[in-house]
């Protein structure tokens, strides 16, 4: 705990400075250095098809292996690198590191139609996104299809001017747009459907209890209703029940992610459940 000097003087980790805040400061520091560390590594979740149970994608989750904390959540890093402009080259590596792995499970027959990698606002914004998709895809050798998008609603509705043209770049390039959190931002479906993206997220603090809210129900079932009339797909994350996934099937919901069919799992495991889902089919 430093003393105050006198006026003037810094007062790092003065008594009134949280010990949240030193946290976040102490986690800041750490995390610009972790890349060179090689602490990052991404996680894979599954995505399955409602109607026939064939797994169809994968969601690239970024992990941080903390030499002292061990695991951090996103939640808690991610805001951080977007603050520190970290996330730029952060979201470079993960771009290039999940095409890679389709590549490598496309060389081995095993790639699913398409492999989604989050974006942040900040990265969306920086005016670099299409020119790193461009060389994460070149240097992989992958078809832009096989790769997914997955951009935040609220950032796409606040910042229409910001992000019309990038997504539509972005499209026109080929890769594939899934507005992900969907129904918790203020979508103008004028908007949505200019910006021609392929799929719908649909919030999983909606899924969650959409069996006992009807008011979470309500929203379920229009998100499936407006995907349905503009011809996208939608897919819900989050479900955990095999009764939440029968109730979304016979909403007309396209696809499922959640705890039910697979937590994200590393690069191996997730080649071997590929590779079991080649044959095979999940029932719920
Ligand atoms: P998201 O993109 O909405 O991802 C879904 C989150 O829900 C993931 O948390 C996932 O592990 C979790 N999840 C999946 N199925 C279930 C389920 O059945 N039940 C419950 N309770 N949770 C489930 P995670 O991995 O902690 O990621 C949190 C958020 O961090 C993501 O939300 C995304 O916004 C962000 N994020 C993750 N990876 C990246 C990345 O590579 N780049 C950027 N910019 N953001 C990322
Ligand atoms: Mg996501
Ligand atoms: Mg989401
Ligand atoms: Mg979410």
């Amino acid at each position: 705990q430093a003393k105050a000097k006198g006026p003037g003087a810094l007062r790092f980790f003065s008594p009134e400075m949280s010990s949240r805040a030193r946290d976040r400061l102490g986690l800041e520091a750490d995390l610009r250095g972790a890349l060179e560390r090689r602490e990052f590594s991404l996680h894979y979740q599954p995505q399955v098809d409602l109607r026939s149970g064939e797994l169809i994608g994968l969601e690239a989750l970024i992990r941080w292996t903390h030499p002292v904390r061990g695991n951090v959540a996103p939640a808690a890093f991610i805001p951080l690198a977007e603050e520190c402009g970290l996330i730029v080259d952060l979201g470079d590596w993960v771009l290039k590191t999940a095409c890679h792995q389709i590549r490598r499970w496309s060389d081995a027959g095993l790639a699913p139609r398409h492999t989604a990698v989050n974006i942040s606002a900040v990265q969306l914004s920086s005016g670099r996104l299409l020119d790193s998709v461009k060389r994460a895809l070149d240097a992989a050798g992958i078809a832009p299809e096989q790769l997914e998008l997955e951009i935040t609603e609220s950032f796409v509705m606040l910042e229409r001017e910001l992000s019309f043209q990038s997504l539509a770049d972005l499209r026109a390039l080929g890769v594939r747009l899934s507005i992900d959190d969907f129904g918790t931002g203020y979508s103008s479906l004028a908007y949505l459907q200019q910006l021609k993206v392929h799929k719908l997220k649909i919030d999983m603090s909606f899924v969650r209890d959409m069996m006992n809210n009807s008011g979470n129900a309500a929203i379920v079932r229009a998100v499936i209703a407006l995907g349905q009339s503009l011809g996208l797909e939608v897919i819900a994350e989050g479900v955990e029940e095999a009764g939440q996934a029968r109730y979304l099937r016979d909403l007309g919901c396209d696809v499922m992610q959640g705890y039910l069919f697979s937590r994200p799992l590393v690069g191996e495991d997730t080649g071997a459940l590929l590779a079991d889902f080649t044959t095979r089919h999940f029932t719920f």
